[in-house]
């Protein structure tokens, strides 16, 4: 692109009257030159592809789309189950389980709802960001811990099932992570 620059100064022999065929890297889309092996810019190897022959192009099972939908959902489960803890009132508690019995005040059982609440609420957004990474394929690691978090937030019980099953297909569709 700078090279363009045209100073009759140097016109002569140094320069070549044809710019050097140059194609755009399939990988950043920057221009490079025609015959290089590996792009400057990014390091995308193009020794292997012969030119004008598409790469094989890798199989990409749907697995951890779906897995991702599911690990997402469990997410958002956590994430509402959170809420709602945080919001509970302990004195609605009151009417259906004996606090004297468990030996805690209303105060105590309030911190303690809240406190699982942020908790449970911090799962479900680790959850759903690892839901996302399935769902586009990209950093399978992240999507596996996404996956954890989404089971142990256990949204609303079935959360947890639904975060399983979407960390089991994640794993089993790994080959078609891009990292
Ligand atoms: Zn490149």
């Amino acid at each position: 692109m700078g090279e363009s620059v045209s100073d009759p100064a140097v016109a002569g022999g140094q320069q070549q009257p044809d710019a050097p065929p140059t194609r755009q890297c399939v990988s950043c889309g920057r221009r490079i030159d025609w015959n290089s092996n590996a792009c400057p810019y990014c390091g995308h190897d193009y020794r292997m592809a012969q030119p004008g022959q598409a790469a094989p192009q890798k199989e990409r099972s749907m697995l951890p789309v779906i897995g991702g939908v599911l690990i997402l959902i469990a997410g958002l489960a956590a994430l509402g189950m959170g809420v709602a803890f945080m919001a509970f009132d302990a004195q609605d508690f009151e009417d259906w389980v004996d606090l004297d019995e468990l030996d805690v005040s209303l105060s105590e059982l309030d911190d303690i709802l809240f406190t699982c609440g942020a908790v449970v609420m911090v799962f479900g957004v680790i959850g759903v960001l690892g839901g996302v990474f399935a769902i586009v394929r990209k950093h399978f690691s992240l999507a596996v811990v996404g996956g954890i978090f989404s089971i142990l937030g256990l949204g609303f019980v079935v959360g947890a099932v639904v975060g399983l099953i979407g960390l089991i297909l994640v794993f089993v569709g790994r080959s078609s992570f891009n990292e």
